[in-house]
């Protein structure tokens, strides 16, 4: 058969992320809880009330409204796809694309320069400092030479934790404003964090700042993300994403978990605790760990293999992800902060597998 994709796809190496049958699913930063009960009940009760017949609010009027309540914008400042993935990927059909490049600073989310290739832009893959914090030399030196149309951060950083400050993110907005390249804060773990480059965000800065559902607020089956940003890129995307793209059952689950932010802030606050449990009993360990300001902990095994320790947790039906073959993340593991159940167990298999 001589039917092919598209050269450069057919090399790409696709994104893996294995899906085991565990006991323990420690490995892709889920929140170990379900949503509250009133919000399984109005879903359900929603479902009845749709006019299933009919496309839905193409707009996402009502969900974008409230999204913009909440971060104190205008609804027209966001955009709201199919989990924060889709969001990326809408930005690099608009923003990226044949001819242009993205900058990365590695390690980072491997995703972003994955759905850059996937439609066909070019990735400057920069390096992060040996402490994994953004080098701002390097940030001059990739824009100047590789004239990005995008630059990525992402706070906190997937898979290391670690949250930029606010002085790092301006200077870096400086830098890729001064070249027009749209700068993109991925904030999937915003909430744990101790601030939000959101507040940055006007109609006059080149500054998109991303968030998801799937992550605090329990509702990564639904896949809901959105960005904030100035009106003039969320009109430009408004182009290139499909029609009536978000289901209306799933606009209305949206709108439903705004209703109770509190909630959400409690169980922020459960995990942060918890994190700061399992990092003190990941201290007593023969493990390197670096500190987290996200719902996950990135953690090397002193004298062991990476591939070798992770296999071993899933033979103790205990799944957490393995980084140990990414670019400067030689025999690192992730784990996310689970119940603490899940974490006891997780302690307890890599205690008996290191000591
Ligand atoms: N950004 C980062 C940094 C993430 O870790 C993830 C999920 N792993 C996403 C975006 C995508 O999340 P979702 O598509 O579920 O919103």
């Amino acid at each position: 058969m001589s039917i092919r994709p598209r050269a450069d796809v057919e090399l790409l190496p696709g994104y893996h992320s294995p899906q085991l049958d565990v006991a323990v699913r420690l490995n892709t930063n889920e929140s170990p809880e379900p949503p509250p009960g009133a919000w399984r009940a109005a879903v359900a009760a929603a479902v009845d009330e749709i006019d299933w017949n009919r496309y839905p609010d193409r707009e996402a009027t009502a969900l974008r409204s409230a999204i913009a309540a909440l971060h104190g914008v205008a609804p027209g400042q966001v955009f709201a796809a199919n989990g924060s993935n889709e969001v990326l990927q809408t930005l690099l059909l608009a923003y990226g694309g044949t001819g242009r490049t993205v900058a990365v600073w590695e390690p980072t989310y491997a995703l972003h320069s994955h759905i850059a290739r996937v439609v066909g832009t070019s990735v400057a893959e920069g390096e992060r400092a040996v402490d994994f914090s953004v080098d701002l030399g390097e940030v001059r030196r990739v824009l100047d030479e590789a004239t990005p149309s995008v630059s990525f951060l992402c706070s906190p950083n997937n898979p290391t934790g670690m949250v930029d400050d606010e002085e790092t993110v301006r200077e870096v907005l400086a830098l890729t404003a001064a070249r027009d390249c749209l700068l993109v804060v991925d904030e999937a773990y915003g909430q744990f964090a101790p601030w939000s480059a959101v507040a940055l965000v006007d109609d006059d800065s080149p500054l998109v700042v991303s968030r998801t559902f799937s992550k605090t607020w329990s509702m990564a089956a639904a896949r809901l993300g959105y960005l904030i940003g100035p009106s003039f890129v969320v009109d430009q995307l408004a182009k290139v994403v499909l029609p009536y793209h978000l289901d209306a059952l799933k606009q209305i689950a949206g709108l439903v978990a705004l209703d109770d932010v509190d909630e959400m802030n409690h169980r922020v606050a459960r995990l942060v605790e918890e994190r700061g449990r399992l990092c003190a009993r990941l201290a007593d360990l023969p493990v390197e760990v670096w500190p987290s300001g996200a719902n996950f902990v990135l953690f090397r095994p002193r004298s062991a293999d990476g591939d070798r320790v992770w296999q071993a947790l899933v033979d103790r039906s205990v799944l957490v992800r393995n980084c140990s073959s990414w670019p400067r993340l030689e025999g690192c593991l992730r784990v996310t902060i689970g119940t603490p159940g899940e974490d006891d167990a997780f302690l307890a298999a890599l205690t008996e597998i290191l000591t």
